[in-house]
């Protein structure tokens, strides 16, 4: 595994992890991997601080290895992928920490089609980097143009969402992220009553942090509330994730918003085929029931998604986050669409978002976390897997234990050095239980494994 990448794309502090030196030598090596010919390479970027500044180095880095840089501007992270197949890029690169604090940056690249590079395209352009990439001659430097991949995004979006019937106000914090450039407009030509919240692009972030988390959108809630919306929309510092605040300020979880949009957007498919990870709630099992289709649980990452897609189809993909890949409109996850589907399910239905999300089972779920050694994480999974050797453990990704009355899930970080414990039941009590035999079990395979 190399050491620059993590789960997806290259992500760290500016100026100090993801430097202008950095962008620019990936820039470079992606030219040199993309190879001869007229190639075209897409930029976007979020609202952080470091963002230009990384944009520069990055065109001046692609550019220099000979392709054509075609530059987007300030985007959310859906849009860079729908413009990067709109404007037949041969890949695309958005500069964005999604929903980590202000000081963070990244790098996240994407292929011809508009998804995430894979874990073995990654590799070979970490590779290229570590070569160095090569510059061209000065008679075969590559070009710079500027794209408007906003418009024909959003014009798109419009030709696939009704607009709404009478009446629905929405509240849409935006998290002063890069979906502050499109997400208010668009939910208004939707017709929405829109009031927007944090929607000034603004890399210091200072209306709340741009993890949609439940303690960040406290205002959100509370405008919900107090000027009477149907409902609220909350989206990450890239917008391509989205949670929702029902109609009386409770928050609809990343999985339940996976499963509304997924049945608003599916429901005219037959038998369809929903792929998402293994940390995902059974709350999806229970929406492609509704459907007439099978759910597909692969490892944890966008990119893995997509993968499976591409090799043996779907119709939908997922993860309990609130992000929702829409794969006939695009191969990433996409919070705006994710919004417009939901916004289009109620009301086609005239239903409150409670009542949407009262038709699907309630689960809770139980998070937990312990140190252990990156070295040691392949041993803790063997030790893990023969101690639940009798409950027939899935090892898709980590070590997956189907239980009577829930699921729990052990799985080390791919970036830091921790192992993971989630657990799920229809009561909390019992998720808690769950997690903590899970955890009793990790702790004792990280000490087995280090005597
Ligand atoms: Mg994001």
């Amino acid at each position: 595994m190399g050491k620059l990448f993590g789960t997806f794309g290259i992500r760290g502090i500016a100026n100090e992890k993801v430097t202008p030196e950095l962008a620019q030598s990936m820039g470079l090596a992606l030219s040199t991997m993309l190879g001869d010919g007229d190639r075209r390479v897409a930029v976007g970027y979020d609202t952080r601080t470091s963002s230009v500044m990384l944009e520069h180095s990055l065109v001046s880095g692609i550019t220099s290895g000979g392709c054509d840089a075609v530059r987007f501007g300030m985007v959310p992270t859906p849009v860079l992928s729908y413009g990067t197949r709109h404007f037949d890029c041969d890949a695309g690169v958005m500069i964005t920490a999604s929903h980590n604090p202000p000081e963070y940056n990244g790098l996240k690249f994407w292929d011809d089609s508009g998804a995430g590079f894979v874990r073995e395209r990654e590799d070979e352009l970490e590779k290229t980097f570590e070569r160095g990439g090569e510059s061209v001659a000065w008679n075969e430097i590559g070009d710079t143009e500027r794209a408007d991949a906003l418009t024909p995004y959003r014009e798109d979006l419009i030709d696939r969402i009704p607009k709404v019937e009478g009446e629905m106000k929405v509240v849409v914090d935006c998290a002063n992220g890069a979906g502050s450039v499109i997400a208010p407009q668009l939910l208004r030509e939707l017709g929405c009553h829109v009031v927007s919240l944090n929607s000034q692009p603004d890399g210091h972030f200072p209306g709340r942090m741009p993890e949609p988390t439940e303690e960040h959108i406290s205002d959100l809630i509370a405008s919900v509330t107090a000027m009477d919306a149907d409902l609220g929309v909350a989206h990450d510092g890239d917008a391509d994730r989205t949670i929702i605040v029902d109609e009386n300020g409770k928050v609809v979880s990343g999985d339940v918003v996976f499963a509304l949009a997924g049945i608003n957007y599916l429901r005219k498919v037959e038998t369809p085929r929903i792929i998402t990870t293994v940390a995902t709630s059974s709350v999806l099992d229970a929406a492609a029931e509704k459907l007439g289709g099978e759910v597909v649980r692969t490892k944890v990452g966008e990119p893995e998604l997509v993968r499976e897609y591409k090799d043996n189809g779907g119709d939908l993909a997922g993860e309990e986050n609130g992000g929702v890949i829409f794969l006939d409109w695009a191969h990433c996850r996409d919070g705006i669409m994710a919004a417009a589907q939901i916004i289009d399910y109620a009301s086609r239905t005239g239903k409150k978002i409670s009542e949407l999300a009262d038709t699907l089972p309630e689960y809770h779920q139980f998070k937990m976390r312990t140190e252990c050694p990156d070295e040691l994480k392949p041993k803790v999974l063997d030790e893990l897997a023969e101690r639940f050797s009798d409950r027939n453990p899935d090892r898709t990704d980590g070590i997956r234990i189907e239980l009577e009355d829930g699921w729990l899930l052990l799985r080390p970080s791919g970036t830091e050095p921790i192992f993971r414990c989630f657990s799920e039941a229809k009561g909390k009590e019992e998720a808690e239980k769950l997690a903590n035999k899970g955890m009793k079990a990790l702790k004792e395979a990280i000490e087995s494994v280090k005597s």
